[in-house]
């Protein structure tokens, strides 16, 4: 069963926790126990191919879903929608350890890994609930969310998804890839004004009782698909088991051997992962937690003091510009013992002051098994530009600030274990700043990036993702713009088949 991390609900199936996206009243929900593996059994694992590694995992998690419900999704979730016949390869780098390319799905981004699967399991959760209702997402996204989950979301039965995204506040590439959408379910509008508008927007649909009671009565319920959902996370666990058994498979290590994982951080949903993955019985050794500017969790780490009142940076890193790291909560909940109170008091004070302070005993059990760092903006170029020139090897803005961390790391340890970087991005989706960084330069304001992708592809001889590539040359579906105060009739019109995907006056 799933419970709360504020123990404010009564514990529910795993198919209820997906379903509902996130406690009611506030809080998350966590597996009441993490199931345990031997290394037997983790070796038992190693010749599967993806989808069925998957179908493993998964099965431990969600015992209120049939083997073949779990089966249907995996294989349908990891299968041509994938560039890269290995899902998430591995490649080895000489004196650096691995690089986990988590990059391959159809969007470009490792929101994929999690975003073909979590639609598929929310929509078997809706036929378990037998409340027959038709399922309306609604996402605000400031970009790499916003695609994942509509590539993930269209065409599956049952649901529908609504993107909101800032008129003018993503990138080219970003809006193409949302604008360009396919599917019969699928909704993407522009709002005037910036990402809290959008998400303003949002809360008020979710927080309107009376609103909400009137689309149930014509049938239809709202959910989220951020990584506060466990449907999120869960599948996240599955890459990490994936890439030790590689490694064990290539022969460069031994089963049991611990290694440690470099993971680029925002929501901490990614690395927790990597926890329960650990938890399980998996031989992981540090979670090298690596920030941006925005370094609110590399602070907290070393102090204990959690403060989200602090200057907010754009970096080219967008992903990872997050001061509020909503799973921070899961992790503190499992590290101390499952106390629920505590953790209602920290989010309280969260919410209330703005910060939050944890025992010492509670900071130095997770110290040892996360070793927190930041990398701004110029040490990210310039590891794009040092890993280039020395191995040929093209990351992404997300990726070097993992690489810049690791290297501190090891700098300041002399630790030799080996470890596997999450590469998190293609280097084609912010080819602006990539290109930018192997020149030496800073990112143009005002040239156009989809011309840029292709000077990369040519400049370094790698193929653009094929997700990016002719983005141009895609017909636009949708082009509605709309103000905050009219997104509510957005959803109304969704809910009654009126809505028009343009919008006639812009
Ligand atoms: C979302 C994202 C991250 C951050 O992952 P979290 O799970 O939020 O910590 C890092 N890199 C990229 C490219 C992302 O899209």
């Amino acid at each position: 069963m799933y419970i709360s991390t504020r123990g404010n609900y009564s514990p529910v199936t795993a198919s209820k926790a997906i379903y509902l996206g996130m406690v009611p009243p506030g809080g998350l929900f966590v597996p009441e126990k993490v199931p345990k593996l031997s290394l037997d059994e983790i070796k038992a694992m190693e010749d599967l191919p993806y989808p069925a590694l998957a179908e493993k995992i998964l099965g431990y998690y969600l015992d209120d879903y049939t083997p073949e419900e779990i089966r249907e999704s995996t294989q349908a979730a990891y299968g041509q929608n994938f560039f890269h016949e290995d899902i998430a390869p591995l490649t080895l780098l000489e004196d650096m350890g691995g690089i986990l390319e988590l990059w391959h799905g159809p969007t470009a981004a490792f929101k994929d890994m999690a975003l073909q699967l979590t639609p598929r399991l929310l929509s078997q959760a809706i036929k378990k609930s037998d409340d027959n209702q038709e399922l309306l997402i609604l996402v605000a996204t400031s970009g790499d969310t916003g695609k994942a989950a509509l590539e993930g979301f269209k065409d599956v039965p049952g649901i529908h998804i609504a993107c909101f995204f800032p008129d003018k506040g993503v990138s080219k590439v970003q809006e193409l890839q949302m604008r360009t959408t396919d599917g019969k379910n699928t909704y993407v509008i522009a709002v005037e004004g910036n990402f809290d508008d959008c998400q303003n927007g949002v809360k008020d649909i979710f927080g309107d009782a009376a609103f909400n009671e009137e689309l149930a009565k014509k049938g239809w319920q709202l959910s989220s698909a951020n990584s506060i959902n466990w449907g999120r996370l869960c599948p996240q666990i599955v890459y990490y088991f994936y890439a030790y058994l590689s490694l064990t498979q290539a022969g460069c290590l031994e089963m049991g051997q611990p290694v440690h994982f470099v993971v680029p951080t925002g929501n901490f949903g990614n690395i927790l992962s990597a926890w329960y993955a650990k938890e399980m019985g998996l031989p992981i050794g540090k979670l090298i937690c690596a920030s941006n500017e925005n370094k609110v969790l590399t602070d907290f780490f070393a102090t204990g003091h959690y403060d989200r009142r602090r200057t907010f940076y754009k970096t080219s890193s967008p992903s990872m510009d997050i001061l509020i790291s909503s799973n921070l909560e899961r992790f503190l909940f499992e590290m101390n013992g499952h106390n629920a109170e505590a953790i209602a008091g920290y989010m309280r004070d969260l919410q209330e002051k703005g910060s939050f302070t944890i025992e010492e005993g509670l900071l130095q059990k997770m110290q040892e098994l996360v070793w927190a760092g930041s990398a701004n903006e110029k040490e990210a170029a310039a590891e794009i530009r040092r890993v280039y020139e020395k191995y040929h090897y093209l990351m992404d803005t997300h990726t070097a600030v993992g690489s810049v961390v690791y290297g501190r790391y090891t700098e300041e340890t002399k630790d030799e274990t080996l470890a596997v970087m999450d590469a998190t991005a293609s280097p084609f989706k912010f080819s602006k700043s990539v290109m930018a960084a192997l020149g030496d330069e800073e990112a143009p304001e005002d040239v156009d990036e989809l011309l840029i992708l292709d000077a990369l592809a040519a400049y370094t001889g790698n193929p653009a993702h094929p997700a990016l590539a002719g983005l141009d040359k895609r017909p636009v579906l949708h082009s509605k713009c709309v103000t905050q105060k009219e997104m509510k009739s957005v959803v109304e019109a969704i809910v009654q088949g009126t809505f028009s995907p343009s919008s006639s006056s812009k």
